[in-house]
């Protein structure tokens, strides 16, 4: 671990990540070779709409979508979406929303997919219509959703269908596209952590996603400003038009062939929505080249990785008494392994959530996962941790428990 960064220069306390590619803390750690390219996209001018069309051309071709486009989250590019879905190719509907007076704006969600996330869909407008039950984690029935029940609430108020992409996710997602495309209703997917493997950037695009979104601060590795949107051309040709800065010189404005059919277009649109969700030439360059990089990441080596990091952290709790891990199975919520450790507080001393509040206070602070603290655990997630700093968590974890050691 460096002995001083940025952050000691600015009071700031530093974070060890042992959470993953959580956005509080900075999302993942951006590759060296992205922030080289975001210096050197910082060198000149480039425009805006030129460098979305290039990576419109990376993303269409790793994703096998149609086109692709950058805004400044996986969050960002899910108003984008809902906006796109909302207005079409309609300037007048462009230039009104958030207001959606006389639109088809409802966004059909099974409630077990509702997420804080939901805000980035009604951002842009939508209503989100509910259906389904939470019968299944309620254990007060064996499912949440059937497949009828998203026929049964499309209307023709409806621009959209959306969906949160897990491994666990129900019904499949073929299975609700299909229906969705049988009432001509696009199905926006929300995939923004389920990378890598990098077969699932063509994966749910497969599925029948005609809009999904990645988030290019997670495992892309790119600025953590940056979210993927990618699929059908039309929509992403709507959000690009609602998210272009359109202060533009409308008899020379020359948006790229490739993004925007402008012979097409019944005129100039007016700024849009999407203005408030900008990324730099800066951001789209780090995106690009990281993307590029995470295309040829070698994903055994970084399972491998993974691993090992997941081992050593086990090898040096687990004979810890008061403490026991397990390594996350099926019901894996992370795209990495991770180690689940349960806490004994009468033989650690000290209960979880006191631990891991302890652990935030420390300088420099130290984040492990917590969100099974009812379960009196915490987890431990690789993908953000060195070697090094995975035996300062493990030492840390053990210097905070209570009793004799
Ligand atoms: C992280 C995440 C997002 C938001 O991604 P950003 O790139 O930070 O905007 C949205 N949905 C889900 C499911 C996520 O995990």
């Amino acid at each position: 671990m460096a002995d001083s960064s940025i952050y000691d220069e600015l009071g700031v306390p530093r974070v060890i990540n042992a959470t993953g590619t959580k956005t509080r803390i900075g999302g993942s750690l951006i590759r060296p070779e992205a922030v080289e390219a975001m210096a050197r996209a910082a060198d000149g001018f480039a425009r805006i709409s030129d460098l979305q069309a290039r990576a419109s051309e990376l993303i269409a071709e790793c994703t096998n979508a149609e086109a692709g486009y950058v805004a400044s989250g996986a969050a960002a590019a899910m108003t984008l979406g809902a906006a796109a879905c909302i207005a079409g190719d309609d300037f007048g509907a462009m230039a009104r929303l958030p207001d959606t007076e006389g639109l088809a704006d409802e966004i059909v969600m099974a409630r077990t997919h509702r997420t804080g996330y939901d805000h980035a869909l009604r951002a842009a407008g939508a209503a989100i219509v509910d259906i389904g039950t939470n019968d299944r984690h309620l254990g007060t029935g064996s499912t949440n959703v059937e497949p009828w029940e998203f026929a049964d609430a499309i209307t023709d108020q409806t621009a959209a269908v959306a969906y949160v992409q897990k491994e666990y996710s129900s019904p499949p997602l073929a299975v609700v596209a299909e229906i969705a495309h049988q009432h001509d209703v696009p199905v926006i997917v929300d995939a923004a952590a389920e990378l890598p493997p990098k077969s699932n950037l063509t994966r749910f695009v497969e599925a029948g996603a005609d809009l999904i979104v990645f988030s290019g601060g997670k495992a892309i590795r790119g600025p953590q400003s940056t979210g993927i949107l990618a699929g059908n051309h039309q929509l992403v040709e709507s959000a690009a038009l609602q998210h272009l800065d359109m202060h533009a010189a409308g008899d020379v404005w020359e948006p790229p062939l490739d993004l925007v059919d402008v012979d097409s277009l019944a005129g100039v649109p007016r700024q849009g929505l999407g203005r408030t969700l900008k990324v730099g030439k800066e951001e789209l360059v780090g995106l690009i080249r990281a993307l590029q990089l995470f295309l040829e990441q070698d994903e055994a080596e970084l399972e491998a990785k993974w691993s090992a990091r997941v081992e050593q952290v086990i090898a040096g709790l687990d004979p810890v008494s008061g403490l026991e891990c397990a390594v996350t199975g099926g019901e894996k919520v992370s795209v990495a392994p991770e180690v689940v450790v349960t806490v004994d507080e009468a033989d650690a001393g000290v209960d979880a959530t006191t631990l891991v509040g302890d652990l935030r206070r420390e300088t420099p602070r130290v984040f492990v996962g917590a969100d099974s603290l009812d379960d009196d655990a915490f987890t431990i997630n690789p993908m953000c941790l060195a070697a090094e700093e995975a035996e300062y968590v493990v030492e840390r974890i053990v210097a905070n428990l209570g009793g004799t050691r």
